[in-house]
Formats: C-alpha cells, structure tokens, sequence
C-alpha cells in the first residue's frame, strides 16, 4: 500500500474544487451554467504578445536550458515596467525573481523564511494558496480579520503581543481578493514601520496591481519608503495581460529574499521557457493600450452588473479594483447555502465568502469574467428567486 507523508494530510482542503465540482455537475446536467465562481480570465492573450510567442518559439537559443534565475531581459523588462508605473527602482539582477506565475513565489517564500513553529500573519478572507505555503513550511498561521468597518485593511493594533513577536512574516493583497478592496499609500507607510519595529517580512501579493477604477491606479507596497527593507511584491502577468495559462510571475524587492527565493528554486526547476520570457518582455515593453482596454472591459461590467444589482435591491459597494465584488448575502442564509441556492435554483455559480476564512462568511465573491450580457442575465435569474 501507498503511505502518503503526514504532511499531504496537513495542506488546508482545496475548497474550490468542490465548487467546480458542483459546476459540472450542473452542466453535465444539462444546465446553462453562468459561473462567476471563478477568477480565470475569460478574454484571451493580446495578439501581439501570442505572435511575440510564435516567433521566439523559432529561435534554438530558447531551446536549451534557459539561465536558471531567466534571462536578463525578461528582469530588466519588470524592472523598466516598475519604474513606468510605478516610479519604484529596481535592479534587475538583485532585486527581481523570475516565477512560474505569482503562486509559486507566494507558496515558496514561507519555506525560505520559515522555521516548523513560526508564525506567518494571514489576512482573512483571503487568498487560500497563502495558508498552502504555511503549512509546506510546516509554521503557524494567526489571522488578521479584514473587516468593511477598517475598509478590509488589518489592524496591526488588534495583534497580540504574543503573535506579534512570533511572527516572521506577514501577506497582504491590495488590490485584494476576494474583497476587492484597494491600499492607500498611507497603509503601506504604517506596514513599513510596523514591520520594521517587530521584524516581519511583508510579502505584497500584487496580483491585481493593474486593476484598478474610475482613473485611479493600484498604489505598489514598493512605493512606500523603506519597503524593499522590510519586503517583496509578487507581480503576475495573468490578469494584466490575460495570461494566466502562461504561468509567468515576478518577485520584486529585498535582495536577501530574491536571492533566498533562486536558491529554493535551483532546487526544483530551472526556468520557465525562454520563448515564454521573450512574450512576457513584450508584453511588458510594448504599448499598454492593451491594459487600458481590458480595464475599461472591467469597468463596463462592474457598472452594468451594479446598475441590475441596484434594480433588485442588492445593495454592495462597487470595487474600486480586482475583478471581483464582494457581495453581502440576504439574511437567513450562510455564504455556503446561499451560493448552493444560487446555483440550484438560478444555475449561478459563486463563490461563498467562508472558502477565503472564516471573516468570509456573510458573502459571496462573484468574478466579473463573463460579458456584461451574461452578468445582467445572472442578476435577472436572481430576481426571480424574489430574495431582497
Ligand atoms: N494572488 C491572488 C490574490 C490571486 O487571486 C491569484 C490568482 O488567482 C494569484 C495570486 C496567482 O496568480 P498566478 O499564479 O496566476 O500568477
């Protein structure tokens, strides 16, 4: 017989398949589906960066083993890209790493960091690959609650004094899922010297820096003074450019921890493919209409789905960034039995606020990845369900 190690048994439960799992089984059923479950962009890569791809695809230099950190001019790409939007310096050959998507940063940074017993500082709701990296460390998780009354920001005063001094490390999310709320620079000012004085590392999960709305753009961790002391961003060109399929991701800031991050992945791949990194350069370096587009796609659905909200009653705050809204369920129901309602009742799929923590509960996350006539259709089956 195969023994598993304790350790499979110890990563958290992957909630989300149950949900896909429900999904499919709807649509083997027979069902028209809308599924605003999930975070999957649903518009494909921009031409230009798919043709980048096809030519480089050619070039024998990509064949081989690519350098084992990536090619030079994928790092000095991010680092031109930061500094573009961001007005943030970065040295590309100290200052960045090269990832298979922003997951494996996220997941490998509590390795490289932790000791069994340590604590890691996690927001909840939040993203569930945060608490997979914890235990693949085999540390501590302490939660901090994001609440609407803090705009879903934690409050570092709320902390103990005990989990504070045993913390190593902290994640946060702005633009964040699932709220979707966004950071102000000032936060990011406040997290700096609170990390600073304790000792934790700030990890930035930057996921959905490009999205942000109504002519505002995501404010960067690394904006805030002192930052690449105390921290490091992970940048993902999934959204930004629709790439998620492509697995290409950044870590950006402190040396030490770039370097910490190489070293644990010498140990486990070599770089992604070099005709990969050649279409993730252009993405970066080539005209950014195409990040403007698909922001204002966004932007479009998020008023056309709220303005049908608002017709039936269900009141939310619209997101300020993501691609996500963040929506409080009607009373009398769990975020689990809502969305199980939602899907049997109007074949809508969403996401239950408790599968990001237990401060998730009394929502539902909803993705804006489907067109704006599909999310209006889904608030018009909704209706039916005579809820608010
Ligand atoms: N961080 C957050 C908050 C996300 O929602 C996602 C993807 O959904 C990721 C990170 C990972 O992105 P990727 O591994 O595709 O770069």
């Amino acid at each position: 017989t195969i023994e598993p190690a304790e350790l499979m048994s110890q990563l958290p439960t992957q909630f989300f398949a149950t949900l896909v799992a429900n999904v499919n089984r709807q649509i083997a059923q027979g069902h028209d589906v809308i599924n605003l479950g999930q975070g999957n962009p649903d518009q494909p890569t921009p031409a230009h960066i798919v043709d980048s791809l096809k030519e480089a695809a050619g070039q024998p230099q990509f064949h081989k083993y690519s350098p084992f950190t990536g090619f030079s001019f994928l790092k000095e790409a991010i680092a031109t890209r930061y500094k573009a939007d961001y007005n943030v310096d970065l040295d590309p050959e100290t200052e960045v790493a090269i990832l298979f998507g922003g997951k494996t940063g996220l997941v490998q940074l509590p390795q490289v960091l932790l000791n069994p017993g340590d604590v890691c500082l996690v927001p909840d709701p939040g993203y569930p690959d945060y608490w997979s990296g914890v235990a693949l460390a085999r540390a501590e998780m302490k939660f901090m609650p994001l609440t609407a009354q803090n705009g879903f920001l934690p409050d570092y005063d709320a902390i103990t004094p005990a989990d504070r001094d045993k913390a190593k490390l902290m994640f946060l999310n702005y633009p964040n899922n699932p709220t979707s709320a966004t950071a102000p620079l000032s936060f990011y000012e406040d997290t700096v010297a609170f990390a600073a004085k304790h000792g934790i590392v700030v990890a930035s999960d930057f996921a959905y820096g490009a999205i942000g709305f109504d002519g505002s753009r995501p404010v960067s961790f690394l904006q805030a003074e002192g930052a690449k002391e105390v921290g490091v961003e992970f940048y993902t060109l999934s959204k930004t450019y629709n790439m998620a399929g492509w697995r290409v991701g950044f870590a950006l800031g402190n040396a030490k921890i770039i370097s910490l991050i190489n070293a644990l992945q010498d140990h486990i791949y070599v770089s992604l493919f070099g005709g990969i990194q050649a279409a993730a350069a252009t993405a970066l370096t080539s005209s950014q209409q195409c990040v403007e587009d698909l922001v204002s796609r966004y932007q479009s659905r998020r008023d056309a789905f709220y303005d049908a909200l608002a017709d039936i009653g269900w009141q939310a705050d619209k997101p300020k960034g993501s691609f996500f809204c963040w929506l409080p369920v009607p009373k009398g129901y769990t975020s689990v039995s809502f969305a199980d309602l939602l899907l049997e009742e109007a074949k809508v799929a969403v996401a239950p606020g408790v599968g990001f923590g237990t401060h998730g509960e009394g929502y539902v996350r909803i993705g804006l990845l489907s067109d704006e006539q599909r999310l209006r259709e889904a608030v018009h089956r909704i209706r039916a369900l005579n809820l608010f």
